[in-house]
């Protein structure tokens, strides 16, 4: 059979909003120019994030009922931690509500003035939990991964001989951890090869850094190393996920992605000591060590959705769903960032836009435009996330000017793809007549979620 389904029936619905170009324009308005700050009742397709957006399965839900919301020792925690285990190996397994709960654990314990951390692409809240503990983060993508016309197998990589170099630079007793991040979500949701996994841990081991995995979409970075890597064929996804969680000390995850779940996070390691002060820190400040600021049943539905999420046809379906979106685009000569990776598409605003000068927003731009055009909602990830200004108050620019449309999991089906893809190929045929912005008010950190804009 030809056409790839859904490998799932719809047994719930949720009605989505339509609205009239003039309430968008309205709302949008409102908003400040940021659609961060759009209501969902203005929206109809919403791929602002695959984050937590995720539709649970029968399953799940009847998991959740069977939650035990004992405050301590709960046997849902322990369904949980097994499954996580299963697939990690790790020694410590420390729940937390969601994936940055964790990088606050971590980077409280390791971070401070002088540490430096360096990331194939650091995630936004991981750069700035970095920051927020006054260290710095780095990142170092292999070269073709800052190139979005460059088709290849594994631009998520780590740039290893930039590893070297920074390490012989700071000086290996400042960097307390290097981190991966799969797949590479700011990098284009680009996945990483195993033998780019294998080869950073071997170096940074050399130096005595440990290694940790950002581990969001480890079942769709396992998916891309069985589909392209060779030796991988005829692995398991499971056995994939154990090999890549075998070269690393430790991981930080949100599951809100790959625990197909609404919630929820957690940050595992090997080393007793460092798990000692990341459990007190999470009584402290998220919950007891059996359900880290959760609800229980939460803890549930995630020991179901680890299975889940590394079933094929669950992954095969993913997987094409993201590449039939960027098929679509690449009919109509849309530029985005090729080839599709694992959870979005990245469209790539420096061609899309080309008159608009990065300090002026071309992604935010578009962004506002595409929302207009068809209620789709999106987000810049580019100069509006990670520009910066330097000491003369020059901006100073990403790599690259994007705008991602994340897909959340077994939500949207295949017409909703092409609707989105039409409002894209829409703006784009008047691409001309999209203006530059500039920021009205901004916060001191990650200041995409509540900057305000006008146009210039
Ligand atoms: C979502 C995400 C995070 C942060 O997790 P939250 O659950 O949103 O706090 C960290 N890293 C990556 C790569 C992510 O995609």
């Amino acid at each position: 059979m030809k056409t790839k389904i859904e490998p799932f029936k719809i047994k719930s619905i949720e009605h989505i909003p339509i609205t009239t170009p003039e309430q968008r324009e309205k709302y949008l308005d409102q908003a400040f120019l940021n659609p961060f700050y759009l209501r969902s009742e203005a929206i109809t397709i919403d791929m602002l994030t695959d984050s937590g957006t995720t539709a649970m399965s029968s399953n799940q839900w009847s998991a959740i009922m069977d939650g035990d919301e004992s405050y301590a020792g709960s046997r849902s925690y322990y369904k949980f931690e097994d499954e996580v285990r299963n697939i990690t190996g790790f020694k410590h397994i420390i729940p937390t509500h969601q994936g940055r709960a964790a990088e606050r654990i971590l980077f409280s314990i390791m971070g401070g003035k002088g540490k430096v951390f360096p990331n194939n692409t650091h995630f936004d809240t991981t750069r700035g939990n970095i920051e927020y503990a006054l260290s710095e983060a780095i990142d170092l993508p292999t070269k073709i991964g800052k190139n979005p016309e460059i088709i290849a197998d594994f631009k998520g990589n780590m740039d290893i001989e930039a590893l070297e170099e920074l390490i012989n630079r700071v000086g290996a007793r400042n960097i307390p951890v290097c981190y991966i991040t799969v797949t590479n979500n700011s990098g284009g949701g680009q996945p990483v090869s195993m033998q780019n996994i294998r080869e950073t841990s071997e170096l940074v081991k050399k130096y005595g850094i440990p290694l940790f995995l950002d581990c969001c979409r480890f079942a769709e970075n396992a998916y891309f190393i069985k589909m392209r890597e060779s030796g991988y064929e005829n692995k398991s996804i499971l056995e994939i996920s154990r090999e890549m969680f075998s070269y690393a000390d430790g991981c930080t995850m949100s599951a809100k992605k790959d625990g197909l779940s609404n919630t929820g996070g957690f940050l595992c390691m090997n080393n007793d000591k460092l798990a000692e002060a990341a459990k007190t820190l999470l009584i402290v400040t998220e919950g007891f060590i059996t359900y880290g600021g959760l609800a229980r049943r939460d803890l549930e539905a995630l020991a179901v959705g680890f299975r889940e999420v590394m079933d094929e046809n669950y992954l095969k379906y993913r997987i094409h769903q993201i590449a039939f979106f960027g098929e679509l685009l690449t009919n109509a000569g849309v530029p985005y960032l090729m080839p599709t990776g694992g959870h979005a598409v990245y469209l790539d605003a420096k061609r899309f836009a080309p008159h608009i000068k990065p300090k002026e927003f071309p992604g935010q731009s578009i962004s506002c435009e595409i929302y207009k055009v068809g209620g789709v909602r999106s987000v810049e990830i580019g100069s509006v996330m990670f520009g910066k200004n330097d000491e003369k108050g020059e901006h100073i620019a990403p790599a690259m000017e994007l705008v991602r449309f994340a897909v959340p999991r077994r939500v949207y089906t295949k017409s909703h793809i092409e609707y989105t893809a039409e409002a894209i190929i829409e703006v784009y045929e008047k691409r001309e007549q999209l203006k530059g912005m500039k920021i009205t008010w901004q916060p001191d950190f990650l200041r995409h979620f509540t900057s305000k804009f006008e146009y210039v």
